[in-house]
């Protein structure tokens, strides 16, 4: 993703009811700030948002939050929220390095992580979203019996992912490196705005389920 500073972010985002301020004093007590106490599921690394915001006004019976680690990038998801407000979804704005800080064991019943960032260095691949570190976070804040979703064009984090399931004690439910011809996985697909962009330029799109 590219990145600007844009001026005003950080400040909109303080200002903005559509963004969580404070998230590690919500630990173990989200459903606080919804009015309908319903399953929790996450966006990692949401970028613009489109997809979480789609996925919020498709599934009413369905708290979201969005996590996105530059304010800059979620400043455009606020926006959006403003012209189309969803009271089932809200954003925080962090580094998901810190996640179990923000949930507690096993509140959140599902997690997305979409066009995650490759880190394709090999002493970077414990910053990989599908690295086993994260699993390992991901094994504290998910609910027995919660899925993990993932999409990406990139084939080598695709590889890599489908080997650290494995390795990091988890089980891989379905995959396909064709989603978008895969009838069943592609059911009720939402694109992302990467998926948008490299699917439009003929690169396929892999998924993957997981969960322990
Ligand atoms: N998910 C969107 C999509 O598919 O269109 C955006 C994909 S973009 C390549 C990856 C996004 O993940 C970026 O906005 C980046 O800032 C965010 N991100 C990467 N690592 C993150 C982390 N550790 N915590 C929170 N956000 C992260």
């Amino acid at each position: 993703m590219r990145l600007r500073n844009i001026p005003g972010a950080e400040e909109a985002i303080l200002n903005s009811d559509y963004c969580i301020k404070d998230p590690k004093s919500h630990r173990g007590v989200w459903q606080e700030i919804f009015p309908l106490i319903q399953p929790i599921h996450i966006e990692i690394g949401m970028g613009k948002g489109r997809f979480i915001m789609e996925l919020a006004a498709a599934h009413p019976e369905i708290n979201y939050i969005g996590i996105e680690r530059y304010s800059s990038v979620l400043l455009r998801a606020l926006q959006k929220m403003e012209m189309s407000p969803l009271t089932n979804l809200k954003f925080i704005c962090m580094d998901a390095a810190e996640i179990t800080e923000v949930f507690s064991e096993h509140e959140v019943s599902r997690i997305y992580l979409n066009f995650s960032d490759p880190w394709p260095k090999d002493r970077h691949a414990k910053r990989r979203l599908t690295s086993r570190q994260f699993f390992g976070r991901y094994d504290v804040i998910l609910s027995e019996d919660g899925q993990i979703e993932f999409k990406t064009d990139n084939q080598d984090l695709f590889s890599f992912s489908l080997e650290e399931i494995p390795q990091a004690g988890w089980h891989l439910d379905a995959f396909t490196r064709d989603l978008h011809q895969d009838p069943l996985l592609n059911k009720d697909n939402i694109m992302t705005e990467y998926e948008e962009k490299f699917s439009s330029i003929g690169n396929p799109i892999c998924k993957l389920i997981a969960s322990r």
